[in-house]
């Protein structure tokens, strides 16, 4: 086919198709969002192996994401009949893992070498500083590994860096030793991927000529987030014009989307790319195929506010479409709950598919509140380029240590622990503890007694640290008792210590946030909650009878029809069922929800960007200074510009953060939109009048269907004293004198539409307070009120 007849090119607008069918020579595109750069790239590699310009073999093309390496090999099959796995489709470190398994040898690495996460990196720091005795005052580990990524990262050996003072020639000493410990256990970093296979292109000549000779094409999709390692690494795989490079590369990017400076992402790589490659084809795409025009004006009028840009135009051909939403709540949870309203009638009544709905977020801490909304509605979700709450190893390590405190048999959770944040406790003491513990059939906990010599010793303190901590906060909150953990296990300051700790420290404060609305929820104000049998006997509370939970106080017998747990049993119950149930199975449609940064490249049919604040977005870490405004700026842009056909801007005026309800002011992004594209809408639910009681608004807008309205001001009366009768005792019940409206009591059964049949144990409360007590087969026992849980008699 020519470039005038191929069914591939048809479909392209003159410049794309200009792009396309380039000749191979270098070329940069540098275009705004939703133009059709990935496609021309897409397209390109299709077009070039159509026109057996070259093999499948010559082909090199990096993506962002693997998500994104995964779709073009996708896209690229349904384009045409290719071996996709013989190109090199992929990120920057999965192609440099590709290449050092191909030339392990050569790289001077193992064959089976292991790859460590930031994690890793960091225990193997602080490995080496234990073992060679560095003062961890003077040279915490994390700016050891801080300062050891940032010298990969600009290309740096120990022998590279410049040396100026004490401090420096100390901390080149630990890289170099780093270094030597890195290879003995022959395990690389992500920096080292990077590095290393530079290096081997730079200083194999051998090498060098075959990958030059072999990738007749490179293509780049988001060059303007590529940092000078990365640069430097094409450099050497291209070759510059005059050291015979005859391959062409294609760079796409938009420097209005540029989102990762603050991981060294440099935009100043396409000038450079620009003039060192004697660039001589520049292409822009003007025609934006994605967005609506009252969507896409909304993006081009904010990012007019920034100062440094290239400056690029984009139109659309598709009419004004619907105007951008932007919503008001009372409280993040409100906003939530009007979320999940919303998703319900895109879905059913505006027949959105739930996979083509994004809800966007500045921070991950955002998505707990979300999360649980969309779990209590049973609505399918997918928390994608993430974990789910629950499930991130912060919250999982906080997890653990309270599961311990209430149950030290937990072996799970002590091993989760025991050396976390580090404290000099090595594999091989664990591993002599589970032999004891084997041998005596006991748990890890109760064989710590039997150890002896340093190790031992150590083991012996962090037992003896979870046992004060369980004593410290007996008779505290929940709240507290959460507070009171992450300070004394050395969590937070753990994270905080960490160069990107911060979203992680974040998380923390939202579990305090997460327990803090359980317990209004659950209505742990005036009693505690009685679980079936069969749930108290999951892992999570197991400790509840167990005789470890002595402390607890003869709990059982309060149990008549269930055991009563503490409110910190029934929070870490909670948190393993959520974890564990409501994430969409692959392949079934649901909501997505991720960070802005993740969405990078991708598009909706409707997309929400939820909690538009100053302070969240943009992000208070940024908004003093020039730079970091115009970034946050940049990333609203490529926020705004996912959506294709439905925009909905939210924000609220209380929300729970770092631990504290704040007020918010609503983001200045919001007054840098087209008041003409812009509609306002307020939620239905009411509730305003409960400004500042973030929990209390929702309940009283109707809006939080599991929660009963009746005790949202109550502290959990749990541990209050010595665990006495009375802390447990239900609160006097309202004399009921005429028969209840709803029909609802004692041994009837009823239907939920998210927990299927149970039978009701006790009702209380009359009117808007009526709550139900009912046993789920498969979700246990739920306490529900009934002026918003919608239970029907069956
Ligand atoms: P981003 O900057 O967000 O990465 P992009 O420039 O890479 O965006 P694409 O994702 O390639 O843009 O394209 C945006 C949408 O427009 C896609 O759905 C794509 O299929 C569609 N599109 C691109 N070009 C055309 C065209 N000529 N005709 C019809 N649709 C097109
Ligand atoms: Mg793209």
């Amino acid at each position: 086919p020519t470039a005038h007849t191929s069914p591939l090119l048809a479909q392209l607008n003159h410049e794309q198709h200009r792009a396309v069918a380039l000749p191979a020579e270098h070329a940069l595109i540098l275009a705004g969002a939703g133009s059709g750069k990935t496609r021309v790239l897409t397209t390109r590699i299709a077009w070039l192996l159509q026109t057996s310009q070259v093999s499948p073999g010559g082909i090199l093309a990096v993506t962002f994401t693997n998500k994104a390496a995964k779709e073009m090999k996708l896209r690229l099959q349904s384009m045409l009949p290719v071996n996709v796995n013989a190109m090199w489709i992929g990120t920057f470190h999965g192609l440099c893992n590709r290449f050092l398994r191909a030339h392990y040898q050569l790289a001077g690495l193992p064959q089976t070498f292991q790859i460590l996460d930031t994690q890793d990196q960091l225990s193997a720091v602080k490995r080496l500083c234990k073992q060679f005795n560095v003062d961890e005052d003077r040279f915490p580990p994390k700016q050891v590994q801080y300062f050891i990524s940032g010298c990969k990262e600009d290309g740096q050996r120990p022998g590279d860096v410049p040396v100026r003072d004490d401090e420096t020639r100390r901390k080149v000493e630990l890289y170099q030793l780093y270094e030597e410990q890195c290879l003995r256990e022959g395990v690389v970093d992500f920096g080292e991927l990077m590095l290393r296979s530079y290096e081997l292109l730079r200083d194999n000549v051998h090498v060098r000529e075959h990958y030059r000779r072999r990738f007749r094409h490179i293509l780049v999709d988001e060059f303007q987030d590529t940092n000078k390692l990365q640069y430097a690494w094409l450099k050497q795989l291209a070759g510059l014009p005059g050291e015979g490079g005859e391959c062409a590369i294609l760079a796409v990017g938009d420097d209005d989307q540029s989102i990762y400076a603050f991981r060294g992402a440099r935009v100043g790589n396409m000038a450079d790319f620009v003039r060192e490659f004697q660039v001589k084809h520049q292409i822009k795409l003007e025609q934006n195929y994605r967005s609506f025009s009252n969507i896409l004006d909304s993006a081009n009028h904010l990012i007019s506010h920034n100062k440094t840009r290239l400056g690029k135009t984009l139109r659309t051909d598709q009419g004004a479409g619907e105007p951008v939403r932007v919503v008001e709540s009372p409280s993040d949870f409100a906003e939530a709950q009007w979320l999940v309203d919303e998703l319900r009638q895109l879905v059913k009544l505006d027949g959105f598919e739930r996979k083509e709905v994004a809800l966007l977020y500045r921070s991950n801490a955002q998505s707990r509140v979300l999360e649980t909304a969309l779990f209590n509605a049973g609505f399918p979700y997918r928390v994608y380029g993430g974990l789910r709450f629950f499930e991130r190893a912060e919250i999982k390590h906080a997890l653990a240590y309270l599961r311990l405190m209430e149950n030290p048999n937990d072996d799970t959770s002590f091993l989760r622990v025991v050396n976390f944040p580090p404290r000099g406790i090595g594999a091989r003491s664990i591993e002599q503890l589970q032999d004891a513990a084997r041998a005596a059939g006991c748990s890890l906990h109760d064989a710590v007694s039997a150890t002896t010599g340093k190790a031992g010793a150590n083991l012996a303190a962090f037992v003896a640290m979870v046992d004060v901590l369980r004593e410290q906060t007996e008779g505290l909150t929940l709240r507290e008792i959460i507070d009171l953990v992450l300070d004394k296990t050395g969590l937070v300051n753990h994270y905080r210590a960490e160069k990107e700790g911060a979203d992680r420290v974040e998380n923390l404060e939202e579990l305090v946030n997460a327990a803090e609305s359980f317990v209004t929820q659950e209505g742990f104000g005036r009693s505690a909650v009685a679980m079936p049998q069969a749930l108290s006997q999951s892992p999570a509370s197991q400790g509840l009878s167990g005789s470890g939970s002595a402390d607890l106080g003869t709990i059982d017998e309060f149990s008549e029809d269930g055991v009563i747990m503490s409110p910190l049993a029934a929070f870490l119950t909670h948190a393993s069922l959520e974890a564990g149930d409501n994430q969409a199975q692959a392949g079934e449609d649901a909501v997505q929800l991720m960070t802005v940064h993740a969405s990078k490249g991708l598009e909706f049919d409707a997309v929400f960007i939820t909690g538009l604040e100053e302070g969240l977005f943009p992000h208070e870490n940024s908004m003093n200074d020039f730079d970091g405004l115009e970034e946050e700026r940049r990333l609203m842009y490529v926020a705004i510009t996912r959506a294709r056909k439905r925009l909905y801007l939210s924000h609220s005026q209380t929300r729970m953060l770092h631990g504290q309800t704040r007020y918010n002011l609503k983001s200045r992004f919001l007054d840098e939109l087209p008041e003409a594209c812009l509609k306002w809408v307020t939620p239905k639910t009411a509730g305003f009048s409960n400004l500042g009681n973030a929990a209390g608004s929702s309940a009283s807008g109707g809006a939080w269907p599991q929660t009963p309205a009746f005790n949202r001001h109550a502290r959990p009366a749990w541990g209050q004293s010595s665990l006495s009768t009375e802390t447990y005792k239900s609160p006097p019940v309202p004399v009921q004198k005429a028969a209840p409206e709803h029909g609802i009591s004692a041994g009837k059964q009823v239907f939920h539409t998210k927990f299927g049949e149970g039978k009701v144990l006790a009702v209380e409360g009359a009117g808007a307070d009526a709550r139900a007590q009912v046993n789920f087969p498969r979700h246990g026992v739920k306490w529900l009120a009934l002026s918003v849980a919608k239970l029907t008699l069956v």
